[in-house]
């Protein structure tokens, strides 16, 4: 059976080049990058290397760039971190109420322990309003968490008008752009972060490793003691192959963004047209937003997105409803519930996220197949309504 991806919000394929890259540092060169011999030094190379590659991906000087374990741990960081760097007792954040579990997590932490925090709503194209972040703004406030691209819709978050509100009130801005890093281009100062998480396996490297952009200046808390890595501010042993691995997919993101960027749009505007035109009583969220070029998110009514899931799955397309990462969970998705979708249309909506290696030929297999599952379990759907003139 013919097997198509589209998944790529929840993860993508390595690229050849990534493990290419990595193979040295899995083999024969596997020196401990802290070693002062020449096995170390070579290690060292690879990930100084790798860090002024992921810096020329945002636009910031690779000391400002700090490897981990990924976007989790990123956001985990910059909002722990600087909360508590941040002087003063009371503490007040704000976020918004589309952001990833790896950033409302931290914050709900945050406030069981006291912290005030506030989450600001988004418009039904799923964007937050810059005004609403101004007057959310408080003399305590310590931190303004948005995300650059969501995770689920794709719309692109008005991030710089909020960093010059976050710069003009001395305000510590964090961006997470997991789902935005070697999609759009991304210049630190443009946006007037002060921070940014970013994760390989969302650009064609591998899983496990990401980073976090810190501008100079900002002071951030060690959430983890025990060493002297990434200037002391994350220890343990670097993991040299995957961050070798991160430095050559941002390589490779940077080179291929916009013909790249071109491509999957051209692919994802036709398969959403169509699915459009197939489909009776069926929308695209957040269409009327900006969105990366490659994300999908649909909704059809009257099914359950966990069955067309399946379905599909059993004709080769692997895509998703709602976040990967809260998949199993049976809830409809906290990001089209704060759209002001109801619940039981959040719970029949798709994402379709597309990348490097889908086809022409893959679309057109999707658009004939997609509408087939949608009208055979709208068939036996005890709530399906057909439309009056079909
Ligand atoms: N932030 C966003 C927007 C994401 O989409 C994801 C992963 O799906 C993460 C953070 C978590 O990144 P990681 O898988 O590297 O921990």
């Amino acid at each position: 059976m013919k097997r198509i991806y589209f998944d790529h919000n929840a993860t993508t394929p390595l690229a050849p080049e990534v493990l290419a890259a990595m193979m040295p540092y899995l083999t024969e060169e596997y020196g401990n990058a802290s070693s002062i011999h020449a096995y170390g030094q070579n290690a060292r190379e690879a990930v100084e290397q790798a860090r002024a590659s992921v810096a020329a991906l945002l636009g910031a000087r690779p000391a400002e760039i700090m490897f981990n374990s990924g976007g989790t741990e990123s956001s985990n960081h910059a909002i722990l971190g600087t909360v508590a760097a941040a002087p003063g007792k009371t503490k007040h954040v704000i976020t918004s109420a589309i952001e990833h579990v790896a950033v409302l997590d931290p914050c709900r932490a945050l406030a069981k322990s006291g912290v005030d925090l506030t989450i600001l709503p988004v418009n039904r194209g799923g964007l937050v309003n810059p005004e609403d972040v101004s007057r959310a703004i408080r003399p305590e406030t310590v931190l303004i968490t948005v995300m650059l691209a969501n995770n689920e819709t794709g719309t692109i978050e008005p991030i710089e008008v909020i960093g010059k509100i976050a710069a003009q009130k001395g305000i510590v801005l964090h961006a997470d752009a997991v789902q935005a890093a070697g999609k759009i281009p991304i210049e630190v100062d443009r946006l007037g972060v002060n921070l940014l998480s970013i994760s390989a396996h969302k650009f064609s490297g591998p899983k496990g490793v990401g980073a976090l952009y810190i501008r100079k200046g900002t002071y951030l808390a060690q959430l983890m003691y025990g060493g002297h890595s990434e200037r002391d501010r994350r220890p343990g042993t670097e993991d040299v192959a995957a961050i070798a691995g991160m430095g050559k997919a941002a390589e490779l993101a940077l080179a291929n963004m916009s013909i790249e960027g071109e491509r999957t749009r051209g692919l994802r505007d036709r398969l959403e047209q169509g699915l459009l035109d197939r489909v009776p009583q069926s929308w695209v969220n957040s269409a009327s937003a900006p969105r990366v070029h490659n994300t999908c998110n649909m909704t059809f009514p009257f099914i359950e997105g966990e069955a067309m899931v399946i379905a599909l799955d059993l004709k080769g397309i692997a895509c998703s409803t709602g976040a990967a990462c809260s998949s199993g969970a049976v809830e409809p998705s906290h990001v089209l519930l704060a759209l002001g979708l109801a619940p039981e249309d959040a719970r029949a909506t798709l994402r379709l996220s597309l990348g490097r290696r889908n086809t022409e030929d893959e679309v057109d297999f999707a658009l004939e197949t997609i509408p087939q599952v949608i009208e055979r379990l709208r068939s036996i759907s005890p709530v399906y309504k057909k439309p009056a003139n079909a």
